[in-house]
């Protein structure tokens, strides 16, 4: 690329109206969003200044993130009443000759991306990132199709958008010049497109979603646990697996009532939250819990996860055991565990294994258990 500079201009002063809450604040990953958005541009070459746009309720977010970057050119200013109206009172900081444009809600653009409009901007003197449609698409009226269209005439406009500033600058000017209102503009593609030319495109990034309803961010913060357990089998105890009395002349040798699946599910659900271990949360030298029905356990183990604001969502478990057969017990033992967990029987997957007469589980001695949760 030619060695010409860019400022950025992160637009974040909207009201989050569709999501409910402030997504700028949102933590993805132990980020906010709008961090994670500056961070984007942050170590590029050819970029000069970042000017994060924002309104009221986002100040110190802003503030916080120039304050930990402090070898980084970051200004905060206020935002505008409409998107345009920030982008407008934000150039005015721009020196540079070129401008990134950018929503503060698309967290995850990659440097590739912002390269690929540098590039493009700097040579044309506009770059609209772009993707095709995938999806058929039909033009509406109220709630009938009352045409199709062909998509590849069709693109969805993506930021970062880049331009050579005087012109940017020029386009918003005529706005104002002509009296027409900013909050008649979705974005800057439009403005520039009316005043000064049909701008450039390059290709956009599917992964470079704009957070706007929650099932943008549903799973952002997905965790995962896994679990295992092994307990004897000895004459004497019964046989309790996934919380259901399976019917064999052994049980498993336990304080509580030795259910192996459901204990390694505890500490897949415990480990999904960031706990210590089953033993250290229900220790086994507590005459509390000498032959206590597991799934008490787990419903407090779930409220581990309950804390942290999560919960699970699928859960998978594997039990080893040579005798004797479970497939008749599993679709009964997927509904008991379903109705602990608060989630279908089909997020519930159960499969049960031989040891193929090998070791301990073959020869029919132990039984033990594997499992797994995902959490959001
Ligand atoms: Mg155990």
């Amino acid at each position: 690329m030619k060695d010409v500079k860019f400022d950025v201009i992160i637009a974040a002063a909207g009201k989050s109206e569709r999501m409910g809450v402030n997504k700028m604040a949102l933590t993805i990953s132990h980020q906010t969003t709008l961090e994670r958005t500056v961070e984007a541009f942050i170590g590029i070459e050819n970029i000069d200044k970042i000017i994060i746009a924002v309104s009221d309720e986002n100040i110190n977010v802003a503030k916080d993130i120039a304050s930990r970057n402090k070898n980084e050119n970051i200004v905060v200013t206020k935002g505008g009443k409409s998107r345009e109206e920030t982008v407008y009172l934000a150039l005015k900081e721009v020196t540079s000759e070129y401008v990134l444009i950018h929503d503060g809600a698309r967290p995850f653009v990659s440097k590739k991306l912002i390269k690929d409009v540098m590039e493009c901007a700097s040579i044309d003197g506009s770059s609209i990132p772009v993707l095709r449609p995938d999806d058929s698409m039909r033009r509406v009226d109220g709630d009938k199709i009352t045409r199709t269209v062909n998509r590849d005439k069709y693109c969805l406009v993506q930021t970062p958008q880049g331009f050579l500033t005087e012109s940017i600058k020029m386009a918003f000017n005529s706005i104002l010049n002509d009296k027409k209102s900013f909050a008649d503009y979705t974005d800057e593609s439009e403005i520039y497109l009316e005043y000064i030319r049909e701008p450039s495109v390059v290709l956009g990034d599917k992964r470079n979603i704009k957070l706007t309803d929650p099932t943008d961010i549903a799973g952002l913060n997905t965790k995962v646990g896994s679990g295992y357990d092994i307990h004897a089998l000895v004459p004497g105890r019964s046989l309790v697996i996934c919380g259901v009395q399976v019917d064999y002349h052994l049980g498993s040798l336990a304080h509580s009532d030795g259910d192996v699946a459901i204990h390694a599910l505890i500490d897949a659900v415990l480990s999904a939250a960031g706990e210590l271990d089953i033993g250290s949360h229900f220790p086994d030298s507590d005459p509390k819990y000498a032959g206590i029905d597991s799934t008490i356990m787990l419903t407090e183990a779930l409220e581990k996860l309950k804390e942290k604001n999560l919960k699970v969502t699928h859960a998978s478990i594997v039990v080893l055991l040579e005798k004797p057969k479970l497939a008749d017990y599993i679709p009964i033992m997927r509904v008991k565990l379903g109705n602990v967990l608060k989630i279908p029987s089909s997020d519930v997957t159960i499969s049960a294994k031989t040891g193929e007469g090998l070791g301990e589980i073959g020869e029919g001695k132990a039984i033990a258990a594997y499992a797994m949760v995902i959490a959001n």
